[in-house]
């Protein structure tokens, strides 16, 4: 019966059409890795390996995992995009050892994120690997080693689970040295894994031995040619699959000798990867930019590397002296004995702007016309800036400095234009970019515009608050190719899909870029790609801008590309709403009745020491510098490292200290200047909850009401004993007949901004604007967190004992939250506006704010505040429809109007909307 009954639903029904297996590498740790035809060189990091770290080997005999994780994740953090982990050691058992490091990087996101290969000579070990290995890892290594048997019936338990695998050039007579042996053995095993056991050619990694040259014994010195030549036979030979290798290996004879081991790492991947070389295990912070080796050494290694002259070792060691240290100091001197068209790559690559007008005199010495000094010289500096960061060898901060030098290249060139010429500089095409209405955020903007304008590309940059009429004018006036829309507060994405529509209703069709700290991949395939028909991406940084703009603007591939586009964000739609189907929402009263209980009559609840409006002006900004947390300032310069650990890190300490620098001078001039006045104002008030409203009142005994603030409860179904959050639970309920209070503050740092930014306008410095930008949206934070400090000792008083560091203010452990509007435990931004009333913001701060209540200057903060040792931060998340009706009844607002601002927040509509 059952069987007919389900028949009979199925028949209702296609079968689901098998989608076609990818002909790529697809790797994963909880975020996917797919090697796409596009993709770059992986790095896999080597240091999570007891034969190749000391420390790490130590940190595992000492059986302290927790420090050894952090070596996974500075390797993560780095850049690594797979972790090598071997604990092959005679002191170990490696079995234990590996699956117990495995599980501990389950536990730490930020690096299970990414594959792991499992590297050991012993099977048991790699055997022990895999049964704790979430996602799509590799198997280091299989090999003929030991013959066929053994070989086939390791690939078939890896096949078994679902792995990829490494397959070392080795068989029963040894290692393969020669070329010959390599491609022979790899074409062995290749025909062995694909025809018999159907191992898929895509989950093949071949390493044809990287061995070490230089070692003075004539028999070595092919083996870097040798490894590149067989690389490019597999790729052209063996249909889709992938080769690796170990890096270090090769210039192990030059041990102690760093600079001239980064420089054979660097030399040696340059060519490999031009033969095809898909992935390596690097130290990824220890690679020298092939195009900066100095010009000596670069030939001295490269004639060792290519085997090129039988005397390249003798020759390399004789000046490897010479390089020990590198004293950059000299080598700054040196460059400037290069020639013209060096020293002004130089210039342009290193970012110094102090050579260059020098420079272009003697330029326009030589060349008699100064466009083609422009297009020829410095545009040729500029593409090449723009490969060296698409393959991750350059840093956002060296981009910024190098637009700069440009800018003031072209700015010194213009007046010898002659008038009737004007610059047809081969440009990539026009790329409009703006943030949208009622949004002022624009720092990503602007770092994305420097880095496009670096690639080539002719950037029109209406600014902030732009209608959509005024971008669909642009376009259609000035031609544009491309649209990127940028906005950070969550009524943006609204006006992001109202200039989509828009650019739909005016039949423009071009791609379309969607970037932004509250856009998203998931609101972009939803929401915007629904409304345009034509291409649509969304980035998250500038480096993927980049790629993105490449790619629409190359006629060979944008068509495939956006198709791509397209399929991925389909999916990325339908498995979006399959998942958002699954969950379960409480109804309002349901949720009430699981709110926070907290048992006021135990609860010491303390009267602010001064009670109403707090004015502060004009404060001191070395004061508030104090309290700057500079972690954020990294992040927002795409450098992925903590305060102050960044200053240690190997790919990023040089950088990161030039910016740190760089920032600080920024500081002491807007203190010395006194460019910046800093403004903040506060509010204490008596105050008792009613439902999910907060009541304000003029004072204790008479509790005439002045404001409410509306507060949102979370609705859906959670772990029981977990109470439905709202921020209202933490201020005690009006029938308790207990008085409590609550405060709110708005800080900005941001009054003067304008006037630092107009003169280096003028200079046409970028880099400096951003810095001055980036640095005040620290100052605000700081200094919000200095007046929450004040707040609690000096005013409301009940933290008045309190005395912590700096850390750990910064990591906010103290009693009390300032939950700030627009963020999740207040997701509508609406209520700012009685923040804005009752605080005569306007007046006493100089912030205003905007349609849709972002805050001008884009340095300022504003919030509540609560004292209640309970409350912590927590997002509302999803919330139904009895819940908007009521809002909307609390607010007195149209349920529309609700919807209106709280559209990322609603569990329903999506089916109309998406
Ligand atoms: N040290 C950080 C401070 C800002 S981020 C910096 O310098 O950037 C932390 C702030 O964000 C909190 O103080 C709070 O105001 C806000 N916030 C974080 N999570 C929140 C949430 N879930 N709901 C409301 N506000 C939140």
């Amino acid at each position: 019966e059952h069987i007919k009954a389900l028949r009979e639903i199925a028949n209702k029904y296609k079968p689901r059409k098998i989608p076609e297996k990818r002909k790529t590498l697809c790797l994963s740790g909880l975020e996917p890795l797919e090697f796409r035809k596009d993709m770059n060189f992986v790095n896999i990091g080597e240091r999570t390996n007891v034969a190749g770290s000391k420390k790490f080997a130590r940190l595992i005999r000492e059986n302290n995992f927790e420090e050894a994780l952090s070596v996974a994740l500075d390797q993560v953090e780095n850049g690594a995009q797979i972790i090598d982990v071997n604990m092959d050691d005679a002191m170990l058992n490696a079995e234990e050892s590996i699956q117990k490091f495995l599980n501990f990087v389950a536990t730490e996101p930020n690096i299970a994120k990414v594959p792991v290969m499992l590297d050991s000579s012993k099977w048991s070990v790699i055997q022990a690997g895999l049964k704790c290995l979430q996602g799509k890892g590799i198997v280091n290594s299989i090999s003929l080693k030991e013959g066929e048997e053994v070989f086939v019936e390791h690939a078939k338990e890896i096949m078994n689970y679902g792995a990829a695998t490494i397959v070392m050039a080795f068989d029963e007579k040894g290692q393969a040295d020669t070329y010959d042996r390599k491609i022979e053995i790899c074409q062995r095993a290749y025909k062995i894994l694909t025809e018999q056991l159907g191992f898929p050619a895509t989950d093949i990694i071949f390493d044809p031995n990287i061995f070490a040259i230089g070692t003075g014994m004539e028999e070595h010195n092919s083996f870097a040619v040798d490894y590149i030549k067989s690389v490019k036979w597999i790729k052209e030979n063996l249909p889709n699959c992938y080769v690796s290798g170990g890096v270090s290996n090769l210039s192990f004879s030059f041990r102690g000798n760093e600079p001239i081991r980064r420089a054979m790492h660097s030399v040696f991947l340059y060519h490999a990867i031009a033969a095809g070389m898909d992935m390596g295990i690097v130290n990824a912070g220890q690679l020298d930019i092939y195009e900066e080796i100095p010009k000596e050494l670069l030939e001295l290694v490269e004639d060792l590397i290519l085997n090129r002259k039988p005397d390249a070792t003798e020759r390399l060691l004789n000046v490897a002296y010479k390089f020990e240290k590198t004293e950059t100091e000299k080598v700054e001197q040196e460059w400037r004995k290069d020639s013209l068209e060096n020293r002004l790559q130089h210039s342009l690559i290193q970012g110094i702007t102090e050579f260059v007008e020098k420079d272009l005199e003697e330029a326009l010495q030589i060349y008699n016309s100064p466009i083609d000094i422009i297009e020829k010289h410095l545009m040729n500096g500029m593409n090449k800036v723009g490969e060296l960061f698409a393959s991750g060898k350059m840093f956002l901060p060296q981009v910024v400095k190098t637009a700069r030098v440009m800018k003031k290249a072209v700015d010194f060139l213009t007046p010898f234009i002659e008038k009737d010429k004007s610059l047809t500089t081969t440009s990539r095409g026009k790329i409009l970019l703006a943030t949208v209405k009622g949004d002022v955020h624009d720092i990503g903007k602007n770092i994305v515009s420097v880095v496009l304008s670096c690639n080539g590309f002719e950037i029109i940059d209406l600014g902030v608050m732009i209608p959509a009429e005024k971008i669909i004018e642009t376009i259609k006036k000035e031609k544009v190719d491309i649209v990127g829309l940028s906005g950070l507060i969550t009524p943006s994405l609204e006006e992001m899909i109202h200039v989509a529509k828009e650019m739909e209703r005016n039949k423009i069709n071009i791609p379309l870029i969607i970037g932004g700290a509250t856009t998203s991949r998931v609101h972009t395939a939803l929401k915007i790609c629904k409304h345009y028909s034509g291409p649509v991406k969304h980035t998250t940084d500038a480096s993927q801008a980049v790629t993105a703009a490449l790619n629409f603007t190359n006629e060979k591939i944008c068509q495939q590309y956006a198709l791509e586009i397209k399929e991925e964000y389909k999916k990325v739609m339908e498995n979006y709403i399959e998942r958002s189907g699954s969950k379960k929402y409480l109804t309002l009263e349901e949720a009430r009745a699981n709110k926070l209980n907290i048992d006021w009559s135990n609860i010491q609840i303390v009267k602010p020491d001064k009670l109403g409006v707090t004015a502060i002006q004009r404060f001191p900004v070395d004061e508030i510098r104090e309290y700057i947390d500079w972690t954020p300032f990294f992040y927002a310069w795409d450098i992925d490292g903590k305060y102050p650990q960044v200053f240690e890190d190997e790919k990023f300490k040089d950088e990161a200290k030039k910016l740190f620098d760089d920032a600080n001078r920024m500081l002491d001039e807007i203190e010395l200047e006194g460019y910046l006045t800093c403004n903040a104002v506060f509010g204490l008030f008596p105050a008792n909850s009613v439902n999910d409203s907060i009541e304000l009142y003029k004072d204790e005994n008479n509790k005439e009401i002045i404001a409410t603030l509306h507060t949102l409860r979370q609705q859906l179904v959670l772990a029981p004993g977990i109470p439905n959050l709202a921020l209202s639970d933490y201020i005690a309920p009006k029938e308790s007949g207990i008085t409590d209070y609550v405060g709110m503050f708005a800080v900005t740092t941001g009054v003067g901004l304008e006037r630092i930014i107009a003169d280096y306008r003028k200079a046409n410095d970028d880099y400096t604007i951003i810095i001055a930008k980036s640095v005040t949206d620290r100052l605000v934070e700081a200094f919000t967190e200095l007046l929450h400090e004040k707040v609690r000792k000096e005013f409301w008083m009940y933290a008045k004992d309190e005395n912590i560091s700096k850390e750990e203010l910064i990591q906010e452990n103290y009693i009390g939250i300032r939950p700030a509007c627009g963020y999740p435990a207040q997701p509508d931004h609406t209520e700012k506006q009685t923040i804005s009333d009752l605080l005569n913001m306007r007046n006493n701060t100089e912030i205003k704010l905007t349609e849709n209540f972002a805050m001008y200057p884009q340095a300022s903060v504003c919030g509540l505040y609560f004292a209640n040792p309970q409350s912590k931060y927590f997002a509302v998340g999803k919330i139904s429809e009895d819940q908007v009706i009521d809002y909307a009844a609390r607010k007195g607002m149209k349920k529309e109007e609700v919807e209106k601002w709280l559209r990322q927040n609603l569990n329903y509509g999506e089916e109309d909307n998406a």
